[in-house]
This record gives C-alpha cells, sequence and structure tokens, in this order.
C-alpha cells in the first residue's frame, strides 16, 4: 500500500463481524476467558486492547517499522524508552531539542544514573567525536525544535555503524508522510502523538516504534510493565486522524511554503527558519515588543503551545516550549525574546497571511 492508502486502510478491524467501517472502540479494561487456558487474545488492557491494537498497527505500517507501542502522551513514550538504559550508560542528544525531552533527559534520565551528553549534531563531526564506549544511543530531532536544524541520518548512522550505538529518531515534526526515518538507519522512532498523527488538537498521544521484532518485544514488556498506554477512545481519535494524514501534511505544507516567502519579505521579520519540508517554522522578529505585539493581536491564528493541528499555532519558545532551558544555554542556541514558532494549519494561506499582516502592523 503506499502510504496515503496505508493511512486509511492499515488499520482495518478485519475481525469485525458487523462491518463497521470504523475501528470500534472497545472500552474494556478486561477481557472474558473461554475457559481455563484459552484465551482470546487479549486479557487486560494495560496489557493489550483492541482498538490500541489498531493504532499501534497503523503507525508501524507507516513508518516501515516492525512493531510500535502506543502511550497516553509523547512523553509517556520517550520515558517508557529511557527504560531500555542502565545506570553508567550515555546518551548523546541533539542539543536544540523539545523544552519537555530536555527536561526528561536532565531531571529524571541523569538521577537514573544515565549521562546526557548535549551536542549540534547536525555537524557530523561533533557525533564522530562525542562517542565514547559508554555511549549507548543517539537521540536526535530532525527538523529540530525549534530552529529547524537538520541531521543527517543516514551519514550518523554510517557514524555508528557496528558500535552496538541506538539511533532513536523522535519524528514528531515531519511523519512518515514525509520522512520514514528507519528507512535510513534509524533503529527506533519516537511521536508525539498528539500533533499531526492526531491533527486535531483533540488529544494527547505517543508512539514508539521499533525497527526490529527484537526491540519491539522490549518495548512492549516495558509500556505493560510501566502502564502509560494509550486509552481505546483516543487510540479511536488517532486512527480517524491518521486516515486525513496524507491530504493534511500535503495542504499545511503547501501553506508553510507560501508563508515562509512571505514572512521573508516582511521588514519587521528579520530571520526565517524553515527547512523547506513539512509545515513547522520559526522566525526572528526586530524586537521583543514586536513579538509580544504578533501574539496579542493575532485572531485566526491562534496563541497556544502545541503544532501539527488543522488550525494554525503560533508559539513563544521562551515561555511555552522551551521555558525549561536557563536563559543564558537558550540564547546561545539562539532561542530569544525575538523568536517565534508557527504551525502552519490547514486554513486558505491567505487568510493566515492576513492575519499575521494585520498582528505585525
Ligand atoms: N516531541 C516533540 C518534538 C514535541 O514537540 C513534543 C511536544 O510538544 C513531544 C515530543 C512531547 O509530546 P506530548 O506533548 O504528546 O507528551
Amino acid at each position: 500500500m503506499r502510504p496515503e492508502t496505508a493511512c486509511i486502510h492499515a488499520a482495518r478491524d478485519k475481525n469485525n463481524s458487523t462491518g463497521a467501517v470504523a475501528v470500534p472502540i472497545y472500552q474494556s479494561a478486561t477481557f472474558a476467558h473461554p475457559c481455563v487456558g484459552q484465551s482470546t487474545g487479549y486479557d487486560y488492557s494495560r496489557t493489550q486492547n483492541p482498538t490500541r491494537e489498531h493504532a499501534e498497527k497503523v503507525v508501524a505500517v507507516l513508518e516501515e517499522g516492525a512493531g510500535a507501542c502506543a502511550f497516553a502522551s509523547g512523553m509517556a513514550a520517550m520515558a517508557t524508552l529511557m527504560e531500555l538504559f542502565s545506570p553508567g550508560d550515555e546518551l548523546i542528544a541533539t542539543d536544540d531539542l523539545y523544552g519537555g525531552s530536555i527536561r526528561l533527559f536532565n531531571e529524571i534520565s541523569r538521577k537514573n544514573g544515565i549521562g546526557i551528553k548535549y551536542i549540534d549534531t547536525s555537524v557530523l563531526q561533533n557525533v564522530k567525536e562525542s562517542i565514547s564506549e559508554k555511549t549507548k544511543a543517539i537521540f536526535i530531532e530532525t527538523p529540530t525544535n525549534p530552529m529547524m536544524k537538520v541531521t543527517d541520518i543516514a551519514g550518523l548512522k554510517k557514524i555508528i555503524e557496528n558500535k552496538n550505538i541506538l539511533l532513536i529518531v523522535d519524528n514528531t515534526f515531519l511523519t512518515p508522510y514525509f520522512y520514514k526515518p528507519i528507512l535510513f538507519g534509524a533503529d527506533l522512532i519516537v511521536h508525539s502523538g498528539t500533533k499531526y498523527l492526531s491533527g486535531h488538537n483533540d488529544t494527547l498521544a505517543g508512539f514508539v516504534v521499533s525497527k526490529t521484532p527484537e526491540l519491539a518485544e522490549k518495548i512492549s514488556f516495558l509500556s505493560k510493565t510501566i502502564g502509560g498506554v494509550l486509552s481505546p477512545f483516543d487510540a479511536f481519535l488517532v486512527i480517524r486522524g491518521i486516515k486525513t494524514l496524507a491530504l493534511r501534511m500535503e495542504k499545511s505544507q503547501a501553506n508553510a511554503m507560501i508563508i515562509a516567502s512571505w514572512l521573508k519579505k516582511q521588514p519587521k521579520v528579520k530571520e526565517v527558519f524553515y527547512p523547506n519540508l513539512g509545515a513547522m517554522l520559526s522566525f526572528k522578529v526586530d524586537s521583543e515588543e514586536t513579538a509580544k505585539h504578533i501574539l496579542n493581536k493575532v485572531e485566526l491564528v491562534l496563541f497556544a503551545e502545541s503544532l501539527g493541528g488543522v488550525e494554525t499555532l503560533i508559539t513563544y519558545p521562551v515561555t511555552q516550549t522551551h521555558n525549561y532551558i536557563p536563559k543564558e544555554e537558550r540564547e546561545a542556541r539562539g532561542i530569544d525574546e525575538r523568536l517565534l514558532r508557527l504551525s502552519v494549519g490547514i486554513e486558505a494561506a491567505e487568510d493566515i497571511i492576513a492575519d499575521l499582516e494585520n498582528a505585525i502592523k
């Protein structure tokens, strides 16, 4: 199946005797056994649930992985994933990441004895120089949040080949519709399913996709043991959202291209960060006052934290997504009071521009 077809049909409930086209919400905590020693295949919803299983299947198919596990949020997925590591292990991470990921690494993983080294992974030489015998994984976002730096995954994979180092990619921004990191050498993919996969700003979700059945089994064991799983109703919303992933990604990307080139022509916009792929972009204006003025004046565009939905959202990284990061560190990475981030939605580009134009005035 091609990706746009898989989005619609990979989660089909083939065992459903009613012919229901939508995957039903199996809102059941537990499942009755036919008799001693037999199971329907479902025992208890923390371990597996038919609706969640369908959401996992469609994401695994789209990412071309051996399996996927669905979690209650992207952070639940990441926290579970980090249980693959033991005290003394070291993880190399991109220095420009979603602030919540940095908080997890700094406050929880480090407390658990896992070393975290932040580097700019878009420069492969940095990666070469940072690897030690303790390195067990490299964690990247590409493009990064919010500075949109791109890491060459295939180049990275060459560096760690035969080194027993896992390559983990947060693919939230591009989704498997635009990019499938496993095909370029990633071992594990993380998603905030809250974003493009669900696509409507109406649910939280997270996924870990594994390249191999062995990794999939490990993640599934951790998932049922820790228990941060996706509920049946939220799994239903993710399945429904993914059905239109192809259309939404195409339209929001087309809008993002138009808006990026419009922003570049605005006198008060000093820099635009857009990798010419996907629908996330950041831009720097001439002053903090202009940035705040825009946030206060937008009407159609919503001033809100998050991304990847049908609505265009504008975010202020310094006080929202990246407020955890100390000021000097933030500023060294270019995240300052003049930076704004846009998650471009699927409205008419002209309407988004009209709203931004009015707000920038
Ligand atoms: N990864 C990225 C790139 C994100 O932007 C976010 C949230 O904004 C997360 C992970 C965390 O996901 P969630 O908010 O679903 O826990």
